[in-house]
């Protein structure tokens, strides 16, 4: 059959070490990538260049993606409806790893990406459990399997006490505290408000605590010089992959506190790969020294999590008793991408605010520079709905899952034993034995760190 029409492909050039890779010859011109990181994540990353039949998307403004201030959310690659966008896939990194007899390697699931992974493959959300995923990671080769949620107990750990010392010097009195768990977030402040970057909590994400941890007291625990770890994490996110990769996080004593990050895309694509049937699947515990992990842990994964829990906890720390864990729902997410209250604890009133989405989020700290509204704490979350909506997530052409994925972590939260970070036994053990206290010298030195030490690329405005 002959076609009247050439096939012309088109092939811009491309930075393939870049966490998110664009195939131009894929592009249909939709324009939906323009769209969501205009309307809703106002960055303007992407733009129309070229005129008549050789219009096309790109980069705006002439930029190299490496040279813009992408947050690297990856919103654009879960509304692209034919695989032009995408992240660095980063699976072959990991295969060779398991190959190799003198690595051990050691994975953690962040609390997210147990609410999607069952979506590609077949499995319901009853079904989709996260001990199944352990159980494939260690079919696949993987060592030693946890759960973010515990590093999201110790994010706790580090972060109440911050925001509690800040708010009782009078800090957060000027401006609030922000949270720091989600990178995506941190890209954001960096390159469109450097000046508020000190309000940022100093604590490392979750999966960056995790990685220091397995590379410190887990190696010694087990006996493995550390350069012989090698830490994987399954995140739902593509911020994460730039955020492991930077120089900030490599440390003397053993390289990368994360070596690779994998999606929950690449990490369902290679349960498939292996031939692993996900009805061939068994729950499986984590293993020992980092197995607990609390319901509070659990809902990091959801816009509101990071401050719910951290509420649960100062009001611990604070009077001493425990709250009822169903006591800071206000926080909640209704749909509208800001809530905000003020939550008695003991004789103060803590003002927060919990924000997704990066346009909602613009829109929030202008209000805040204006003088118009006042808080002391802030959580912000990149992606809309918080990491259940990441942009390392599976795909659903034309669906938003993020509201019901975070359900499902508010029903495992209802369903734990344990609801309060402050009493994840695990975590009590590893300050008992290594840390000594929260923001003591070590943890200092392991699970904070300097915003201030990196730039991202100036632009010109
Ligand atoms: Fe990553 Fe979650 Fe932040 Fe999205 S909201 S950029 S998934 S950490």
């Amino acid at each position: 059959l002959e076609l009247p029409f050439q096939e012309r492909l088109e092939r811009q050039p491309w930075n393939k070490d870049f966490p998110l890779i664009r195939d131009s010859a894929k592009c249909i011109k939709c324009m939906r990538c323009i769209q969501i990181c205009d309307k809703v994540q106002s960055l303007n990353i992407w733009d129309l260049e070229g005129t008549g039949a050789r219009s096309t998307v790109n980069v705006s403004r002439g930029r190299k993606i490496e040279q813009s201030d992408c947050s690297l959310c990856g919103q654009c690659i879960t509304h692209c409806p034919v695989g032009a966008l995408r992240e660095r896939d980063d699976t072959e990194k990991v295969w060779e790893a398991i190959a190799d007899k003198k690595k051990v390697t050691v994975a953690q699931i962040a609390p997210a990406v147990r609410t999607a992974w069952g979506e590609a493959l077949g499995l319901s959300r009853e079904e989709a459990t996260v001990g199944k995923i352990a159980d494939a990671l260690h079919k696949l080769g993987v060592d030693y399997v946890f759960d973010t949620s515990f590093s999201a107990d110790l994010t706790i750990m580090e972060e109440g006490n911050e925001f509690l010392e800040r708010f009782t010097k009078g800090e957060t009195k000027v401006r609030p505290m922000f949270t720091s768990c989600c990178p995506g977030w941190i890209r954001f402040i960096k390159s469109q408000y450097p000046h508020l970057v000190p309000q940022l909590s100093t604590a490392k994400s979750p999966q960056q605590m995790f990685g220091a941890v397995m590379k410190t007291y887990f190696a010694e625990s087990i006996g493995v010089d550390p350069e012989n770890i090698f830490t994987v994490s399954i995140m739902p996110c593509v911020a994460k992959k730039g955020e492991s990769n930077m120089e900030l996080f490599y440390e003397e004593y053993a390289g990368h506190d994360t070596d690779v990050v994998l999606t929950t895309r690449e990490l369902t694509r290679m349960i498939r790969s292996a031939h692993i049937p996900a009805s061939s699947l068994e729950d499986r515990e984590f293993d020992r020294l980092m197995k607990e992990y609390t319901g509070a842990g659990v809902i990091f994964g959801v816009t509101g999590g990071v401050m719910e829990a951290a509420l649960r906890s100062a009001y611990y720390l604070v009077t001493g008793k425990n709250p009822d864990p169903n006591a800071f729902q206000a926080v909640r997410n209704d749909g509208k991408g800001v809530k905000s209250a003020e939550i008695q604890i003991g004789d103060a009133v803590v003002k927060a605010a919990v924000v997704s989405g990066l346009g909602n989020t613009r829109r929030l700290i202008s209000q805040i520079e204006r003088g118009e509204v006042h808080y002391d704490f802030v959580e912000v979350m990149a992606c809309p709905g918080g990491c259940v909506g990441g942009g390392g997530q599976i795909i659903h052409d034309g669906e938003e899952l993020a509201y019901e994925r975070g359900q499902n972590l508010y029903f495992l939260d209802r369903n734990m034993p344990l609801r309060f970070s402050h009493e994840n036994q695990d975590v009590l053990k590893l300050y008992a034995d290594y840390m000594e206290r929260p923001l003591s010298h070590k943890a200092h030195m392991l699970l904070h760190t300097d915003h201030n030490a990196w730039e991202m690329p100036k632009q010109d405005r």
